[in-house]
């Protein structure tokens, strides 16, 4: 039986916005529930560290990180409006890379399925923020995988109910970064479309599927046949979920109507192709999800399911 782990340090309780939908409430409520529903006792923990700079530029570009250590005590945003600047905002994001860094070497050192809450920064690009992204621990963790364990053939899947772009873009010409995202069509940050399937010499290893307004479970589960014919077909050596709940009925900020089963399912599914083809390894990322209780609901199913299977 394997030991699955979390990240859980209140370092991460840093990466927080004021007066906004992404703030450490949600870390504070998954780890509460943890404790609350004993599951604690099962895992194993993981800390966090701020990332090195030369982490960092495994995927950003130098000027970037410059601007945002410099912004820091300038104020504003750091984009057009939806990531606003905070004191520490600099050290918290490079917490959450080091937290997404060290469940990538615990998953690989133990051949085990590790989760970070506060992971999964989908919308930041290499050289700027989106959508209450700074940086992107996600695209710094596959070059991270790439550089330090030389793993090439990566599976990121993403469920959170916003387009993973900073990932996509970033990876749209990379034929060994699988990609299956599935979000709602016609909200932030608009791309996504079922038409995008990788460019050039990757077309065809990502799927992209804009649900509409209000889709349910019951289409969620129509869809994932198409996408697990097509995971049937590739070979991976580490996979990576986003698994945002802001694609559960009642998110504040989005309008799907999608429930934990979801979420469950997903797992069940990247479970098995982890165990079959990357030696049990996985990292899942908290991503989005503003409402609590879909927190509370959606991330403990995943840590049951991980639990379950061990
Ligand atoms: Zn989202």
């Amino acid at each position: 039986m394997k030991k699955i782990y979390v990240a859980l340090d209140d370092l991460l309780s840093l990466y927080s916005f004021p007066d906004h939908p992404f703030n450490n409430q949600r870390y504070f409520a998954f780890k509460d529930t943890l404790e609350k529903k004993k599951l604690i006792d099962l895992l194993g923990i993981i800390e966090a560290r701020e990332a090195e700079i030369e982490e960092l530029l495994l995927f950003h570009a130098k000027e970037y990180i410059e601007f945002v250590e410099r912004k820091e005590k300038e104020g504003g945003y750091l984009d057009y409006g939806d990531t606003p600047i905070y004191k520490e905002i600099f050290k918290a994001s490079k917490v959450v890379v080091g937290a997404t860094l060290n469940c990538i070497d615990k998953a690989i050192e133990e051949n085990t399925k590790v989760f970070n809450p506060v992971g999964g920064l989908h919308h930041a690009f290499r050289d700027r923020a989106s959508g209450f992204c700074v940086f992107n621990d996600i695209c710094v963790g596959i070059n991270y995988l790439r550089e330090k364990y030389k793993i090439k053939k990566i599976l990121y899947f993403d469920i959170d109910a916003h387009h993973g772009d900073g990932v996509y873009y970033s990876f749209s010409e990379d034929p060994h970064l699988y990609i299956v995202d599935t979000h709602q069509r016609g909200i932030f940050p608009g791309t996504g479309d079922r038409s995008e399937k990788g460019r050039g010499k990757a077309y065809g290893t990502k799927i992209n599927i804009d649900l509409g307004y209000g889709a349910t479970d019951e289409e969620y589960f129509e869809e994932l046949e198409d996408i697990e014919d097509f995971l049937g077909d590739i070979k991976v050596e580490f996979i990576l979920l986003q698994a945002g709940c802001d694609s559960l009925s009642g998110d504040p900020i989005t309008l799907l109507n999608l429930t934990e089963n979801v979420h469950r399912k997903v797992t069940k599914i990247l479970i098995e192709i982890a165990n079959q083809q990357a030696n049990g390894r996985m990292v899942v990322l908290g991503g989005g999800g503003y409402l609590i209780s879909n927190i509370k609901r959606a991330w403990i199913t995943i840590i049951e399911e991980l639990l379950k299977n061990r």
